[in-house]
């Protein structure tokens, strides 16, 4: 079956108590049992939602994996990800992962033993460098946040099964539309749902999609241990979200082309971060990772200065943080979304306080063109 097919069907079986053919709210906490013992599968809703299990079955189908869970927000999802680590054991992360995702790893999950790596993974020189003895988890968001690095899935994940480790990916940038990581021999793929799965800026949520048996029980066991789970309402709204994820990916592929050539070619803009332009240094491995190039689109202005002016005159974009919702949305990475990235490595990764990043939505592709078009002059 098709992506889009899926997409509709996974998961959307008419509910069996009313035929309704959207799947509804469960909003319960609990389910009256027949009698000790006797139940239809549902307990207590922290364990067990049928709203929730419906999405969990959708979003596992779109990855190509046996299991999914679904979580109160892409931190949770990842948070319950590293606990398949133990104290002593070390992780190879990305060195220009999510600003959450760096937070979480250095400054909470440090704390309790587990050792942390950060390194470029665009080149897997440094990956294969990276190794200790005791690596069990490789880490890899592609493309990155906000300057668009492309890491290689399948040769990261060859590397790291040599040596034992695991791959977890985040694809919440591509979406399961426009990158596949399983397909590369990812074993874990997580998401912040919040941005294209969603896709309508207006809920939070994560999800873990995995397919070894033995993890899934443990990732099943930690949501349901720590309580960091997706409410119904949420799983609702992401459900109804995903129904539409090809029809908005293609749409925001094809404005992110428009908006990344447009920017090339502006007499004021200095640098233009998207791996679907030709001159982006991974743009042969885009073609080949990717099936499309998405609507994150990052540029350079100069200075401090200059990324404001654009900021503070853009009309249609709104400026704030978040990306992969129908609306475009303009942001200053520096001090917003990676203003927890301490400075010197702020600069190493190129997330200077001239660069500019914008979530290009599917409003029609002119109007987005001429506001940016006047807020650059
Ligand atoms: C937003 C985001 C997260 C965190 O997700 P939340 O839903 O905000 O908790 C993680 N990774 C990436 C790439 C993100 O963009």
């Amino acid at each position: 079956m098709g992506f889009s097919t899926i997409a509709i069907h996974a998961g959307n079986e008419p509910d069996s108590a009313t035929g309704a053919v959207s799947v509804p709210i469960y909003q319960t906490s609990t389910y009256a049992q027949e009698g000790l013992g006797l139940h239809k599968g549902f307990e207590y809703a922290r364990t067990q939602n049928p709203t929730r299990l419906a999405l969990e079955k959708n979003i596992a189908a779109l990855e190509g994996a046996k299991y999914g869970y679904a979580f109160a927000s892409g931190m949770s999802a990842i948070d319950a990800v590293l606990k398949l680590v133990k104290a002593g054991d070390h992780v190879i992360c990305g060195d220009n992962t999510y600003g959450g995702t760096y937070r979480l790893f250095s400054k909470v999950l440090a704390n309790y033993g587990i050792e942390f790596d950060f390194v470029d993974t665009s080149d897997i020189l440094n990956v294969e460098n990276a190794f200790k003895v005791n690596t069990k988890m490789v880490f890899v968001e592609t493309p990155t946040n906000p300057v668009m690095t492309v890491t290689d899935l399948q040769a990261v994940s060859e590397i790291a099964h040599a040596h034992g480790a695991r791959v977890v990916c985040d694809n919440t940038f591509m979406s399961p539309y426009l990158q596949q990581p399983m397909s590369f021999g990812v074993d874990i793929v997580v998401h912040s749902t919040t941005k294209y799965l969603n896709g309508h800026s207006d809920s939070i949520g994560g999800f873990v999609s995995l397919n070894d048996e033995e993890d899934s029980e443990w990732i099943k066991f930690v949501q349901n241990s720590i309580g960091a789970i997706l409410s119904p309402f949420d799983s609702f709204l992401v459900l109804r979200g995903t129904k539409t994820l090809a029809v908005r990916m293609q749409a925001h592929d094809k404005n992110g082309r428009a908006v990344a050539n447009f920017l090339a070619e502006h007499p004021n803009v200095q640098k233009v971060y998207y791996p679907g332009l030709p001159a982006h240094p991974q743009h042969e491995l885009a073609k080949r990772q990717q099936n499309g190039f998405g609507g994150m689109v990052a540029f350079e202005m100069g200075s401090l200065e200059k990324a404001k002016k654009v900021l503070e005159n853009v009309k249609l974009c709104t400026l704030a943080e978040s990306l992969g919702g129908v609306e475009s949305l303009i942001s200053h990475p520096a001090t917003m979304t990676h203003a927890s990235v301490p400075t010197e490595k702020r600069d190493k990764l190129g997330i200077t306080d001239g660069l500019v990043r914008v979530s290009v939505g599917i409003e029609d592709v002119e109007d987005i063109i001429s506001d940016l078009d006047q807020a650059l002059s």
